[in-house]
């Protein structure tokens, strides 16, 4: 299998053009995989990133990924609403498949809506950022709100040294954004970013250097403004198309 692990150098858009944030593997899909991902390589993305978020979902993308080889990967990791899960399923696995995860996560931290402790969030999002950095993996982080934890988030990769980190649904500003990209961090755009009230993210998105630059879906959640109250889906990043062109 090739190994894919969100290269630092980018040389071209089309080579980002791939959802590096989607789980195509929860059970409550409208579609089946097959035609998911049929239609992702119909619309042209080169690859999906399947995100695991908590041990059940990771063994789920990780038959996706056996499924699609070359084509889907997967990622391993308690999302913060998980924060109180065990870590012990992410070093079984990385010992047993060292070589099938092209990164760990998600993981992070969220103040805005979820109910488990800022200390409990903190402490799984830092055994994540250690083994991330012993498996020289990058770690993929969710982050809400970003003015509340952004501090806290920035120094736990301090504390624990990551170097590659990648910033999911990135909704803040392009302030915040040039903090992330200085340290060599990728921030991932989703298609919230062109939603109208989002002016913010979308100037954000378009001043970021191809080197910090992915773009997501986050199926089955955030559809493209036309498609609100539906499921979203990794070939609805085609829109990236047209804001891009646009923009240029
Ligand atoms: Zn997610």
């Amino acid at each position: 299998m090739d190994i894919f692990r969100f290269n630092s150098k980018v040389k071209n858009f089309e080579e980002i053009f791939f959802d590096s944030h989607c789980h195509i593997q929860f059970d409550d899909l409208d579609e089946s995989i097959d035609s998911i991902v049929l239609k992702a390589q119909q619309a042209g993305l080169n690859k999906l990133v399947v995100v695991g978020i908590d041990n059940e979902s990771t063994l789920k993308s990780l038959d996706i990924q056996e499924q699609f080889p070359g084509y889907c990967y997967s990622t391993l990791g308690n999302h913060p609403y998980n924060a109180d899960k065990d870590c012990k399923f992410i070093l079984d696995l990385l010992d047993k498949y060292p070589e099938n995860f092209c990164a760990i996560g998600e993981t992070g931290l969220d103040y805005f809506k979820n109910n488990l402790k800022k200390e409990i969030q903190i402490e799984s999002f830092y055994n994540h950022c250690e083994i991330a950095k012993r498996f020289d993996l990058p770690v993929i982080i969710h982050l809400r709100e970003y003015k509340d934890c952004i501090e806290d988030c920035l120094s736990v990769l301090k504390q624990t040294g990551v170097e590659k980190a990648i910033f999911h649904c990135f909704t803040s500003d392009l302030q915040d954004a040039k903090r992330l990209w200085e340290k060599g961090y990728k921030t991932s755009f989703a298609l919230l970013t062109f939603y109208p009230k989002n002016k913010h993210i979308l100037e954000a998105f378009q001043n970021c250097p191809l080197d910090n630059l992915l773009i997501e879906t986050d199926t089955p959640y955030l559809p493209p403004q036309n498609m609100r109250g539906k499921q979203n889906k990794p070939y609805f990043l085609k829109d990236f198309l047209m804001f891009r062109h646009n923009s240029n």
